[in-house]
């Protein structure tokens, strides 16, 4: 590997670093010890950092979002011809790779109708959480403006999102939050919270419905879930659990906004995440992997139905959507959109992703068989998550200190896996893994191989 020549004194770069940088989500009190990563070049799901080493990430890039894997000439081509073309106009206009893109995207989304740029995953969610206020205080009288979320779940760090945050490590502090948005309880059965149901699905919906009718209906314009989880524990949903959820919406009168940041354009093996149940949303948010990383783009999607109340005409002019996104306006994002979504396509990826995704299914369940550390396998596609405990009788959370040397063990071997945002007792507690969808068989074992050393390294 060349290093470009600025890179030739790593020292330096890392000391910049150090000096200059705050990361994200991060500690900075270990930076004074510890060396912060650098990488500086990819292939794949091939990184190398500032001194050269080799490592495999099964993070997609530390959250989910390198889809189609690092260094993809085709998608650096296309936004070099684009912004060579045109780089940017914001408002009104249209542009080429906006309408293609946003054309492709709703024929893999039967239902949906119409796409609104961003470029971040809290802004798709924030415009959501403003076209159900507008839509109440317009056709609604004010009423059906509140909005539920869910324990454990996340839609961003604005702080409209944070008030939808489930996760309190996310949150705390950042108060006081935007009124309006009331919590729901989460539905991993593993961590019950409903301990005699015998249909945890049926048991969930009843503990939502009675959190609407204490709210009362006519108050509540949507329900904003992701269709699974991801930094809250990767918890796929009790069988029967969407239908109810969808039931509730329609008899409430709920819109419903999945929130496919993470699992958008491929994660879990289908195009969305809702495609796995049958949902039929009113609003879909994406970011991540719309452009697996290589621009900025994030994209609000919703249905004919809610666009037209957009367009009648008001007496006063103000019923079209009064809202900006300046950096939506940049054609990098739609033109590295369309190229990634055609490698998708043509690389057969989705299924790629359910072919891979099988095999570490059952990679880690074999892990499981050997390690008791293993309290639970939760995933879909290629993305997974292994709950570790300290016994699986009691289902006692394993320390987080120890889950975090499991992750630090890995990367001593040269594999990056992620873990559950510190939060509670039994949020940090679980392993995540999420390889680009490319991902060979090789990569695969090698992930599960590093993970089985690593358990036993830190547990026997
Ligand atoms: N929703 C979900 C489900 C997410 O995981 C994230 C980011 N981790 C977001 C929204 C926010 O996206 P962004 O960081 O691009 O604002």
């Amino acid at each position: 590997m060349s290093f470009p020549a600025t890179l030739n004194d790593p020292a330096h770069i890392v000391e910049m670093d150090r000096a200059h940088v705050w990361h994200h989500l991060t500690q900075h009190k270990a930076f004074e010890t510890a060396e912060p990563p650098v990488f500086v070049e990819g292939r794949g799901l091939r990184l190398w950092d500032i001194h050269g080493r080799e490592l495999l990430d099964a993070t997609s890039g530390g959250v989910w979002t390198v889809n189609v894997g690092y260094g993809r000439r085709s998608i650096a081509d296309a936004v070099h011809a684009q912004l060579l073309a045109l780089n940017y106009y914001a408002g009104s206009a249209g542009s080429v790779p906006g309408s293609v893109f946003a054309t492709r995207l709703l024929e893999k989304m039967p239902g949906m109708s119409r796409v609104y740029y961003g470029n971040s995953g809290s802004e798709a969610n924030e415009k959501v959480f403003k076209m159900v206020r507008q839509i109440a205080a317009q056709h609604h009288g004010g009423r059906k403006w509140k909005i539920l979320y869910r324990e454990r779940d996340y839609h961003g760090t604005s702080l409209g999102a944070l008030s939808a945050c489930g996760q309190p490590q996310r949150c705390a502090d950042y108060g006081p939050f935007v009124p309006g948005f009331v919590e729901i309880p989460h539905c991993l059965e593993y961590r019950a919270q409903f301990h005699d149901a015998a249909d945890y699905g049926q048991a969930c919906a009843d503990a939502i419905e009675a959190i609407i009718l204490r709210e009362g209906p006519d108050t509540i314009g949507a329900l904003c879930l992701e269709p699974i989880t991801a930094g809250g524990g990767v918890i796929t949903p009790p069988p029967g659990y969407w239908e109810r959820i969808q039931d509730l919406c329609r008899r409430y009168e709920i819109l419903l906004h999945i929130d496919e940041v993470v699992c958008g354009l491929g994660r879990t093996g289908t195009w969305f995440g809702y495609q796995n149940y049958g949902i039929r949303p009113d609003f879909v948010t994406m970011a991540k992997g719309v452009a697996s990383g290589y621009a900025a783009i994030a994209c609000t999607v919703t249905t004919e139905a809610i666009f037209d109340q957009f367009k009648r005409a008001a007496p006063d002019d103000m019923d079209y959507f009064r809202d900006i996104s300046t950096f939506g306006g940049c054609l990098a994002g739609p033109a590295a959109a369309l190229e990634n979504m055609r490698i998708i396509e043509d690389e057969g990826l989705l299924n790629n992703t359910l072919l891979m995704g099988a095999r570490l299914h059952a990679n880690l369940l074999g892990l499981m068989g050997r390690h008791a550390s293993i309290g639970e396998v939760r995933g879909k596609g290629l993305f997974w998550g292994i709950e570790l405990v300290a016994d699986r009788t009691t289902r006692a959370p394993l320390d987080e200190t120890i889950v975090q040397r499991v992750v630090a063990e890995c990367r001593k071997a040269g594999v990056l896996i992620g873990m559950t945002n510190r939060s509670l007792p039994s949020f940090n507690n679980t392993l995540c893994l999420s390889p680009a969808l490319v991902a060979t068989a090789e990569d695969i074992d090698r992930i599960g191989e590093s993970i089985d050393r690593a358990l036993t390294a830190c547990l026997g």
